[in-house]
């Protein structure tokens, strides 16, 4: 998980960096906003925490041209208490959230949290959705304290599912990934390990199921809030 720090204030800029890499994101930190507007455009980033009083650009532009160039990382902008106006503004412009300084540091993570998991993955080697994390180097499966492992195949095929929460994912997309373009690999095969996966699912008592569009493909159903 990389984040990147647009922050003209160094010793809150660095601060941040700090608490980010003790929560083991990778950070780059820069303190104007062309420069951030570099870094960003490079689309490298998970999130960017982006400052809105800044040198030479300011963070309601550098937010504007990155969605004008496409880019989509998700944006927290930072504005000072006296910039209320500028919250609307900042949400305009393409942020995706917004917090006003001074702030908790614990929000802040939980903000920065909350936005890289509308992507579907949480830092860098867990994907997480509704009460489920996997974590992708051991192939754990947890719900609270509950645990199973899963299967090779089996993790393929919920990690497909979980990098897109809620959205339906194509029968032939989970037999490319898990089984390849060329497999020989029959519609059934994926319903024998997606019933796995349900069995696994009730047994960590989940709220989390994955549903069928029938001739389609599956998706994950996730509480809301
Ligand atoms: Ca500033």
């Amino acid at each position: 998980m990389r984040i990147l720090i647009v922050e003209d204030e160094r010793r809150l800029a660095e601060a941040l960096g700090q608490i980010m890499m003790e929560q083991r994101y990778q950070t780059d930190l820069v303190y104007d906003g062309a420069d951030g507007l570099d870094y960003a455009l490079t689309g490298q980033y998970d999130a960017i925490i982006l400052d809105v009083m800044l040198p030479k650009v300011d963070g309601f532009e550098v937010a504007r041209r990155l969605r004008a160039a496409h880019i989509s990382t998700p944006i927290l902008m930072l504005t000072a208490r006296d910039e209320v106006p500028d919250k609307i503004a900042g949400l305009d412009c393409g942020a995706d959230d917004y917090m006003t300084k001074p702030f908790d540091i614990g929000e802040l993570l939980a903000r920065v949290r909350a936005l890289t998991r509308r992507q579907g993955e949480v830092l860098g080697e867990q994907l997480a959705a509704g009460d489920l994390v996997l974590e992708l180097s051991t192939r754990c499966l947890r719900r609270g304290d509950k645990y199973v492992r899963l299967g090779f195949k089996e993790f393929d095929v919920l990690r497909q599912l979980m990098s897109h929460p809620r959205s339906v994912v194509p029968k032939e997309d989970i037999i490319a990934r898990v089984w390849g373009l060329e497999s020989e690999a029959e519609d059934n095969n994926v319903e024998v390990y997606i019933s796995f996966l349900r069995k696994k699912l009730l047994y960590l008592s989940s709220n989390v199921t994955i549903g069928t569009v029938r001739k389609v493909g599956y998706y994950l159903e996730v509480p809301v809030g």
